[in-house]
């Protein structure tokens, strides 16, 4: 099947069969290929010279295109209804390309205050070495987008459903703020997945997003990807984006922006942030990923059935303090969550428990089934204490600042039989309440 046939497929079927030719025209094998090899063959000096001079888009060297690869990148450019994709060595290292190409000294970022914590990190202690200002803002308030918003706004900066608040941001009104000043909307779908959530038909102009996680599935891969929207007009502000606006400064005679349309921001991370920086995707590490992203579909609607169970459980449990799922009817986000999910509310659920730090910290110990480690979005169920792990270096007032509370723990909930996962939360929350 080629690219033209699969776009008009639905999700599910795209998960499985988008980005890839098949049968391999070669060898007519079923399954994708691993092209691991570094470079590639010039059929002739003219070619050749074509290909360095981004007139020809054959394939040069695997450090920024590999076949491998680039199937994985048209599944998920397909499976996120965007014009094209870039995949990374990381979630960290799209974040790192997009930024490259967006923003340079002087300038600054958008940023909701509801992230990541490396997300965090990098805006507020790698950005900021290159001149780069982060500006953090109440996550659901558009106005406040608004007001920090300025001439070196590189770009607005969201997550599809934030971390560890589990609020989803009201896209179309945050984008609307962004257009209004000329900047693009930068939403990191790692949470919402593109199985429940698609920013970039509610006025996101590029994705980026942590393959590690829920697309991937497993917890065998690190990798990342960007997603280009084809929607911003980079033409329009060439002094703001000089990187896509401009002649580029490292290919003679070419403007990404106007040599490659709805595609410029991908072509731009790729040859000039990718090309520069070494970060891409691996082709094993893709192939193992685009069989992972065979089952996302399936997977999310069992992980959203779970989550929703479990936070069911937890709120009508004596020892439990509190319980975060947009789900659930009283979560201050919910109905926004209803707009732009689909589908479900996601994988993660957060909780507290009565006994406060000591207990909620124990119940990592007592669980069996939920293991104790620092990722999420595994078919297995996970769980952590960010006070006494992931944010331990922050003071108190620091990581109330960031959303943890000391007693809160952070359950990734994966796709074991849902009486089994309550059952194991059920004995290690008794068991910590009691110790
Ligand atoms: C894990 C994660 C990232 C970073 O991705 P890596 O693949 O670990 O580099 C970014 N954003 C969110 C929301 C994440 O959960």
């Amino acid at each position: 099947m080629n690219e033209e046939q699969t776009d008009s497929l639905g999700f599910g079927t795209r998960c499985v069969h988008a980005g890839q030719e098949q049968p391999d025209p070669a060898t007519g094998a079923r399954a994708p290929p691993i092209y691991q090899t570094s470079s590639y063959v010039f059929d002739d000096a003219g070619t050749a010279a074509d290909r360095y001079a981004l007139d020809d888009d054959g394939n040069v060297y695997s450090r920024f295109d590999n076949p491998t690869v680039s199937m994985l990148e048209r599944r998920l450019a397909s499976l996120e209804n965007g014009t094209a994709a870039v995949a990374t060595g990381s979630g960290m290292a799209a974040l790192d390309a997009a930024t490259s190409i967006l923003a340079s000294n002087g300038d600054n970022i958008v940023s909701a205050a509801s992230i990541y914590g490396g997300t965090h990190s990098y805006f507020s202690n790698m950005a900021t070495r290159r001149g780069v200002e982060p500006r953090y803002v109440d996550t659901l308030d558009p106005d406040a987008y608004a007001e920090a918003i300025d001439d070196n706004t590189a770009y607005v900066h969201i997550e599809s459903i934030a971390n560890p608040s589990l609020v989803v941001p009201d896209f179309e009104a945050v984008a609307e703020v962004a257009h209004d000043h000329g900047v693009p909307l930068f939403v990191d779908n790692t949470f919402g997945t593109p199985a429940l959530c698609n920013p970039l038909d509610h006025g996101a102009d590029i994705i980026w997003e942590s393959t590690t996680k829920w697309i991937h599935g497993s917890g065998t891969t690190v990798g990342g990807v960007l997603v280009d929207g084809g929607s911003f007009p980079w033409d329009e502000y060439p002094e703001k984006f000089p990187e896509i606006g401009t002649e580029s400064v490292a290919f003679d005679g070419t403007n990404f922006a106007a040599d490659f349309g709805d595609q410029a921001f991908a072509v731009a991370a790729r040859q000039r942030a990718i090309r520069s920086l070494g970060d891409g995707q691996k082709p094993f590490d893709a192939w193992v990923t685009m069989q992972g992203a065979e089952t996302l579909a399936l997977r999310m609607e069992r992980h959203c059935e779970n989550a929703m169970t479990v936070a069911e459980f937890l709120r009508d449990h004596d020892d439990v303090a509190w319980v975060n799922y947009p789900g659930l009817d009283d979560h201050e986000g919910h109905d926004i969550a209803s707009t732009y999910l689909d589908g479900g509310y996601g994988g993660i659920v957060t909780f507290g428990l009565a006994g406060g730090y000591e207990a909620s910290k124990r119940v990592c110990e007592e669980t069996d089934l939920a293991q104790f480690l620092a990722n999420i979005g595994d078919a297995k169920t996970l769980i952590i204490h960010p006070a006494s792990t992931t944010h331990a270096q922050l003071s108190e007032e620091e990581q109330r600042a960031s959303g943890v509370t000391p007693n809160l723990l952070r359950l990734s909930v994966g796709i074991e039989d849902p009486d089994d996962i309550v059952a194991d939360l059920e004995q290690a929350i008794n068991s910590a309440e009691e110790a």
